[in-house]
């Protein structure tokens, strides 16, 4: 994909080796969930629309304490480290409501993100289930996705209001996205630009992907040092390019479960 909307050169034997198996235990014969993260996975960093969240979560920080802008960054990091988002931070020091920051924030600049129809291609061809969780918010998904114009391939997004505002990587925001959707954990991949958000569905029974560029525009950005000279265990597959990704899966086999035959939880935890 690229920003020019240029249709990307197909996959070659140059680019291969972009498709990158770290872990061979765990495949996608089983894969009946396909569950991707949205930001920097759906779309490349390259777009940098962290850097206007991140400017406008500073504002929002700013204007409610009425602070500096650099005390505001300071304490957005500090809550962002200690409670594993910004949000909850702001929602459990200051007791803010989650609605108007999340508006807020993510009003941003879209246009940096072209359509990508390589994208779309791969997605569509893969049979099953196909949900979005995000830590953004709902509307924040649903316009990415319509931008990139994937939105209507998915059957639903597990937002960061349906999991209560509780985030990834936490065991409960996982716990409330299974539940939420009827998701079996041992038939689900999850596909991902954060390595340390993959870690517990891998405990779960799912399949991860870690989907990485090196251009990566959030600065609390774990694991690129680390996924490319030892994986964690918690990583089975690891690539620069979803859609080829994508494309190289084998076809399904017949032990993928549809709909309805999963248990709700049936994967170790
Ligand atoms: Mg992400």
């Amino acid at each position: 994909m690229s920003k020019t909307g240029k249709r990307p050169t197909p996959l070659s034997s140059a680019t291969a080796s972009i498709v990158t198996q770290v872990r061979s235990q765990r495949g996608f014969d089983r894969t009946a969930v396909w569950i991707f993260d949205l930001d920097n996975t759906l779309y490349p960093p390259e777009c940098r629309l962290f850097l206007q969240i991140d400017q406008r979560m500073g504002e929002f920080i700013q204007r409610l304490l009425g602070v500096s802008f650099e005390q505001a960054q300071h304490l957005r990091k500090t809550y962002y480290r200690q409670f594993g988002t910004t949000l909850s931070g702001l929602m459990k020091v200051h007791r803010v409501s989650p609605g108007p920051f999340l508006d807020y924030v993510h009003d941003i600049d879209l246009t940096a993100i072209a359509p990508d129809a390589r994208l779309r291609t791969s997605i569509e061809r893969l049979e099953g289930r196909r949900l979005i969780f995000t830590n953004g918010s709902r509307r924040h998904a649903e316009r990415v996705a319509e931008r990139v114009g994937i939105l209507d391939l998915f059957e639903d997004i597990c937002s960061i209001e349906t999991c209560d505002y509780t985030p990834k990587p936490t065991a409960a925001a996982f716990d409330r996205m299974i539940a939420r959707h009827g998701v079996s954990a041992a038939h689900s991949a999850m596909f991902e630009d954060m390595p340390l958000n993959l870690e517990v569905p891998h405990a779960l029974g799912m399949t991860t992907v870690l989907v990485h560029d090196e251009a990566g525009d959030n600065p609390w950005r774990v694991g690129h040092a680390v996924a490319k000279s030892a994986a964690p265990d918690y990583i089975h597959h690891m690539t620069t390019d979803l859609a080829a990704f994508l494309d190289e899966l084998p076809a399904p086999s017949t032990g993928a479960t549809p709909r309805g035959d999963q248990g709700a939880d049936d994967g170790p935890r």
